[in-house]
């Protein structure tokens, strides 16, 4: 009963599909009482400014805490919260929980204090995407200048035309907009100057080439110079260590996330670390 997991989500052998089906079905129906019972929470991953060691924003990452299977994370369930259309709950319980707790932090002086959080494409290819979410931030008092948003380049890809128009609305709104794994989906670079974007997630695949030579550190100096070029933020992902650190630095890279300043946790433990520099002393 081999089981392999595809980036996709899951794929079967012949032999243990009754068990898959099975598990999958379990799970759903865990999934759904997940949201009923509360069981979701966020965890925050510190988005450090690279020249002040300050933390300046916060990635709100999902995390299934599961009373039997202990805590789950989003490769886990996601995939299957898309196909069963849980996920609309699922973001909606996400974004409640981030402006609940990013919020109560910005109202006691982190007041540029971002929150970045993953859209889903279900989520971002609905018609009211636009007035869902605004709605959900105007119901938390959260300051839209202070959310950011992160989509990939396969969102925006699969409609053009229609995403360009609802992020448009968002950035007037003051909504940032990242595009996430940068340099990892099918795209085009003519969209990038075409769309407001503020901010480039360059991929953690691109960051662990560094230290194997120049052939990976080439796109990340690639990415970066344009970066800079078209005036755009620039995060880098996955930054686990201080070679990598360095490197990035050198190049002029703004912001760094990654196991290097610390994981995602959950909200009083980030809570108690903010307003403290620098982000490395109080991360570990
Ligand atoms: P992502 O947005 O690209 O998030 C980065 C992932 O890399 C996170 O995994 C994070 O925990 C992990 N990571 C951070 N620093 C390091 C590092 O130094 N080394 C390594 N090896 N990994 C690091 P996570 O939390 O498992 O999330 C995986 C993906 O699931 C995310 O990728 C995002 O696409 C998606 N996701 C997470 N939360 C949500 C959510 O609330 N809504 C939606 N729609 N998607 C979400
Ligand atoms: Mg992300
Ligand atoms: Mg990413
Ligand atoms: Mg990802």
């Amino acid at each position: 009963h081999v089981k392999a997991r595809g980036k996709d989500g899951y794929r079967f052998y012949s032999e243990s599909m009754s068990i898959d089906t099975a598990n999958r079905l379990s799970l759903e129906r865990d999934l759904r009482m997940a949201l009923e019972r509360d069981e979701l929470r966020v965890f925050y991953q510190p988005q450090v400014c690279s020249s002040s060691n300050r933390v300046v924003g916060l990635e709100a990452l999902v995390r299934w805490q599961h009373p039997e299977r202990g805590l789950l994370y989003p490769r886990d369930f996601l995939p299957l919260a898309e196909e069963t259309k849980l996920i609309a709950k699922l973001s909606e319980c996400v974004l409640d929980q981030a402006c609940h707790d990013v919020g109560q932090w910005i109202r006691e002086g982190h007041s540029d204090l971002r929150l970045a959080v993953n859209l889903s494409p279900v989520q971002v290819e609905h018609p009211r995407f636009v007035e869902t979410l605004m709605a959900q931030l105007q119901a938390h008092g959260f300051p839209p200048q202070n959310l950011e948003i992160e989509i990939t380049e396969n969102v925006i890809m699969n409609d053009l035309e229609q995403i360009s128009q609802k992020l448009r609305e968002l950035a007037s709104l003051g909504v940032r907009i990242a595009i996430d794994d940068f340099g990892t989906g099918y795209s085009s670079l003519n969209y990038i100057h075409r769309l407001p974007i503020h901010t480039l997630k360059v991929d953690q695949s691109f960051v662990k080439a560094i230290r194997r030579g120049e052939d990976g550190a080439c796109i990340v100096n690639a990415i970066v110079a344009m970066a800079h070029g078209l005036k755009l933020q620039i995060v880098a992902e996955g930054v686990e260590t201080d070679e990598q650190l360095t490197y990035l630095k050198s190049l002029g890279c703004h912001q760094v996330q990654g196991f290097f300043y610390g994981p995602a946790r959950p909200a009083d433990v980030i809570g108690k670390t903010l307003g403290h520099t620098p982000a490395r002393a109080v991360a570990f």
